[in-house]
C-alpha cells in the first residue's frame, strides 16, 4: 500500500467541483475547526468563496499559527546546481533533453568552489540540485558529492531524481538530512502529457517516492506541485490528501511544501492554468491553517515584492543570491539558467528587508530541532 494505492481511489477531477462547491458555512467550518483538517477543509480555504469573503481572517490567523509555531526566525537555503544534464522530456523545463545547449556536470573540485562561495554568502543550508542523468549523475557521483558538501554544510537538502528507498538510506549515512521530490501535477493523464521521455515519465515512480523517504528515515520530505501545470484546484487538493497520508503513515517525517509556478523557460511552455498573486497568498495561509507544522518555501521564482508580502503570513525558510545555473557562484553566467530568478536582490538586500519587518534569517545549523513539535524535539 502507497499513496499511489490512495490516491487512485479518487476521481482527481471532482475536485474542481469540490472547490467551486464550497459555502462560506464550509469555510467558516474549516476555519474554527481544531485538530487535523480535512481535504474538504482544505478545499473550502482555496475557494473563490475564501477568497472573496474570508482572505484577510485566513490571512491573520496565518501569520499568528505560524509566530506561535516558528516565531520570527527564517531559514535560508541555497541551492547548488550540480548539473544541467537531464535524460527527461518535460515540456515546460528549460533542461528537457529536447532542448539544444552545453551540457554541465560539476567535478569535485568546481563543486568545492561552489560550496565556499556560498559559505561566503553565509549559506550552511544548502540544497543540492541537479538534472536526472542516471551514468553521470547518479548514485556514484552523490556518494562522492555528499562527503565533499558535507565539509560546506550543517544542514543538507537534496532535489534531483527519485531514488530507491535503500539508496536514500545510504544517503542519509553520508549526511543528507532532506530531499524534495514534486510531483509537478497528481493528474495521470495530464502529467503524461507533459512528460514525454526519460524515467520522469512513469508517474507511479515518482508519486511513491516521499514513501520510499519516510521508509529510509530521512528527516524531512518535500513535496508540492507546479503551479499553473494542470488546473490548481485538482493539484492542491490532491497534495493536501498527500500530506494526510504522510502525517498519518511517516508521522516521525517533517513536512516541506513548495509554491513555484510556471515561469518562462527556454521551450515556451505557457502556463494552462496560472496562478494570481492574490491567489498564491490566499493559498500560502490556507496550508498554514490547514497544518501547523508545514514547513513552508519560496524560491526566488516569486517577486521581492511579493516575496516581503508573503513572508510573515507562514513562510518558514527562502533562498537569496540564488543561481539556477550550474557553476553560478563562483563564476557568474557558467551555463544556462534552469528557469528565471525573478527576485534578484543581494543576500544582504533580503536580509535587510527582513530585519526591517522584525525577522531573523537564520543562517547556522538550520536544525530541524528548532522548529519540531515539542513532543519530537526532545
Ligand atoms: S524538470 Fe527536472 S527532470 Fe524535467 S527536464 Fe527539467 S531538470 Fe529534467
Amino acid at each position: 500500500m502507497s499513496f499511489y494505492d490512495e490516491l487512485s481511489k479518487y476521481d482527481l477531477d471532482k475536485f474542481k467541483a469540490l472547490v467551486d462547491s464550497r459555502s462560506a458555512s464550509d469555510v467558516e467550518q474549516a476555519l474554527s475547526r481544531k485538530g487535523l483538517h480535512t481535504v474538504e477543509d482544505f478545499a473550502a480555504l482555496i475557494s473563490e468563496e475564501a477568497r472573496h469573503h474570508y482572505l484577510k481572517d485566513m490571512v491573520q490567523m496565518a501569520m499568528q499559527l505560524t509566530r506561535r509555531r516558528f516565531g520570527q526566525c527564517i531559514n535560508m537555503y541555497l541551492p547548488l546546481y550540480l548539473s544541467n544534464l537531464c535524460n527527461n522530456q518535460c515540456v515546460y523545463c528549460g533542461f528537457s533533453s529536447l532542448n539544444k545547449f552545453k551540457r554541465v556536470v560539476l567535478t569535485l573540485e568546481e563543486i568545492e568552489e561552489e560550496c565556499q562561495a556560498m559559505n561566503q554568502m553565509g549559506y550552511e543550508n544548502l540544497l543540492l540540485v541537479s538534472g536526472e542523468n542516471e551514468r553521470r549523475a547518479g548514485m556514484p557521483y552523490f556518494r562522492e558529492v555528499l562527503p565533499v558538501v558535507k565539509k560546506y554544510a550543517s544542514y543538507l537538502q537534496m532535489e534531483v531524481q527519485p531514488l530507491e528507498s535503500e539508496e536514500y538510506a545510504e544517503l542519509r549515512e553520508l549526511g543528507l538530512d532532506a530531499v524534495s521530490v514534486y510531483q509537478e501535477t497528481y493528474h495521470p493523464d495530464f502529467y503524461s502529457k507533459v512528460h514525454l521521455g526519460g524515467r520522469k515519465a512513469d508517474y507511479r515512480w515518482r508519486l511513491e517516492t516521499p514513501d520510499r523517504l519516510g521508509q529510509a528515515g530521512i528527516d524531512k520530505v518535500g513535496v508540492g506541485a507546479l503551479l499553473g501545470l494542470y488546473d490548481w484546484r485538482v493539484d492542491l487538493c490532491a497534495l493536501a490528501l498527500h500530506v494526510l497520508y504522510l502525517r498519518d503513515h511517516y508521522w516521525q517525517t517533517q513536512i516541506s511544501i513548495s509554491f513555484p509556478r510556471l515561469r518562462p523557460a527556454q521551450g515556451g511552455f505557457e502556463p494552462t492554468s496560472p496562478v494570481s498573486d492574490a491567489k498564491l497568498l490566499q493559498i500560502v495561509a490556507a496550508w498554514r491553517i490547514f497544518d501547523n507544522e508545514l514547513d513552508l518555501t519560496i524560491s526566488t521564482r516569486e517577486s521581492a515584492e511579493f516575496r516581503d508580502l508573503l513572508l510573515p503570513v507562514g513562510i518558514t525558510a527562502l533562498s537569496a543570491g540564488s543561481s539556477t545555473a550550474p557553476g553560478g557562484y563562483a563564476h557568474q553566467g557558467a551555463a544556462l539558467d534552469q528557469w528565471t530568478v525573478n527576485d534578484a536582490r543581494s543576500v544582504d538586500q533580503v536580509v535587510k528587508a527582513m530585519e526591517s519587518s522584525g525577522f531573523e534569517a537564520v543562517f547556522h545549523n538550520a536544525s530541524t530541532t528548532y522548529f519540531k513539535p515539542l513532543s519530537q524535539a526532545v
